[in-house]
Parts: structure tokens; C-alpha cells; sequence
């Protein structure tokens, strides 16, 4: 078997499981089993795959079939400029997340050490991202769930911003510690009504901790910003997401 041929029988199979990205996710599949780039086996269609290379295909295959994200199967997503390990403990990094990196950027000169709060870590990608540019701002980063946090220090580390960053196992609510230059935060505002329509890779895979706002989508956003007047320093800034009508 070559690449050509394990890739048209992944897709295959996840297409006619209605996985929309199938081509792409047997390509992100191949690519991790081949310690390859995409591109590299794009070029090289004709190369033969072995035994063990295709059962590890057929391994993560079998989980994508049943719709579990393609981050959570291959255990990473990338995010800004860097790779964030993932797993079902955390929420998987979103492109439209970002803007929050890049506001942030705008608000801290280069050069300039600011004391930066995290509301929410999750895998650490926001804070993590804005830290490996501005060398010398610290961090806290909250997240109320351990599992989540566990995964956020792992991050940290490979990026090597474990002396920079603090990580706190808290809600905000009890949290009162020290003024902050700066507040982010991604934090849980989907709305009930919402939260039952969303695919089911979404629902069925990523903690609902991590997405689920209460009733109106309001609950946690009202928390952080009551609680942001008292924890920023006076012109400080609290940059928050949320969602396209709230
Ligand atoms: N801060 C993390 C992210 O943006 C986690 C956010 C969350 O769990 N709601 O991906």
C-alpha cells in the first residue's frame, strides 16, 4: 500500500461516516504516523506505507469514524505560532481565540513587564502564546478544573514558561489575589438552547465546563467582569471573548 492508496481508503471511510473533513483528517492522520509535514507526502504519493504504519492508521481512524475531533485523536492543536497538547480535559484551541493573543500584543509593548491574569486556561494556549513574546511578563492562570490545569503546566513546560507562569486551581469567584495589568479570558458562554445544537463532536467530545455559560450564556462572563474591576490595576484592560450575539 502507498500513501495514495491508505489516504483514498481513509477518506473513504470517514466520508461515508459524514465526516466532512475527511481527506484533510487522513492527511493530518498519515502525517503524525510518518513524522512527516503534509506537504512531504503530498510529493511523495507513490511511497509505500508498512504493516504497523497502516494499523496505527486504522487505530486513529476508528476513533475519528466515531467523531472524536481530530486534536483529541492525534493529541495536539496548533495554536498562534506553536503546537498545544490536547486532551478531552481541555478545550481545543479556536482560531477566532487569537484576537485575543493579538489584542493583547497591542496592549503590551515588547520589552514592557506586565502582570497578566488568565481566567479559564484551559490548555494554557492564550497565555502561553502572548508569554513567548513578551519575555518579561509573568502570569497567574486559573482554571477550576485540575484536569485541565495538569495539561496547561504540561505546555508550559514544553514552551518553557514554567517559571513564568502561575497556575491556580480556583473559581473566579473565590480568587482575590494581587492587580493585574491585564485580564484575558475565554471563558464558558454558550447558551442552553445553543449548547444542544452543537455538532457532536463538539458536544459528545470537549468538557462542557469549558463551553457551557448557563441558561443565557451570561453567567460566567458576569463573574469575570464584576470581579476584573476589582483585580485590574487602574488602566488596566480586560480583553474577554464572546460570542457573535451576546
Ligand atoms: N483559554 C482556553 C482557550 O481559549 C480555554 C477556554 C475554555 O476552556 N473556555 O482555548
Amino acid at each position: 500500500m502507498n500513501y495514495q492508496n491508505i489516504l483514498d481508503y481513509g477518506n473513504n471511510i470517514l466520508s461515508l461516516n459524514n465526516i466532512k473533513t475527511s481527506q484533510l483528517d487522513c492527511e493530518l492522520i498519515l502525517s503524525n504516523i510518518l513524522n512527516k509535514t503534509r506537504e512531504e507526502i503530498l510529493i511523495n504519493l507513490n511511497a509505500k506505507v508498512d504493516q504497523k504504519q497502516i494499523e496505527k492508521f486504522n487505530f486513529y481512524l476508528s476513533k475519528r469514524k466515531k467523531k472524536e475531533p481530530i486534536a483529541y485523536v492525534l493529541g495536539y492543536k496548533h495554536f498562534w505560532k506553536h503546537k498545544f497538547l490536547v486532551d478531552k480535559s481541555v478545550l481545543i484551541p479556536r482560531p477566532e481565540t487569537e484576537q485575543i493573543v493579538e489584542e493583547a500584543l497591542k496592549f503590551i509593548p515588547t520589552n514592557h513587564s506586565k502582570m497578566v491574569l488568565d481566567i479559564g486556561t484551559g490548555s494554557g494556549c492564550i497565555i502561553i502564546s502572548i508569554l513567548k513574546e513578551r519575555s518579561k511578563c509573568k502570569a497567574i492562570a486559573l482554571d477550576i478544573s485540575f484536569k485541565a490545569l495538569k495539561i496547561a503546566k504540561t505546555n508550559a513546560k514544553l514552551h518553557h514558561l514554567e517559571n513564568k507562569i502561575k497556575f491556580i486551581n480556583i473559581d473566579i469567584d473565590k480568587f482575590e489575589t494581587s492587580k493585574y495589568d491585564l485580564i484575558l479570558s475565554n471563558p464558558p458562554y454558550i447558551k442552553n438552547v445553543d449548547y444542544n445544537r452543537l455538532d457532536d463532536d463538539v458536544r459528545c467530545f470537549e468538557p462542557k465546563l469549558a463551553l457551557y455559560g448557563g441558561l443565557d450564556g451570561y453567567g460566567e462572563l458576569k463573574k469575570i467582569i464584576k470581579k476584573s474591576s476589582k483585580l485590574l490595576k487602574d488602566n488596566g484592560k480586560l480583553i474577554i471573548e464572546i460570542g457573535a450575539n451576546q
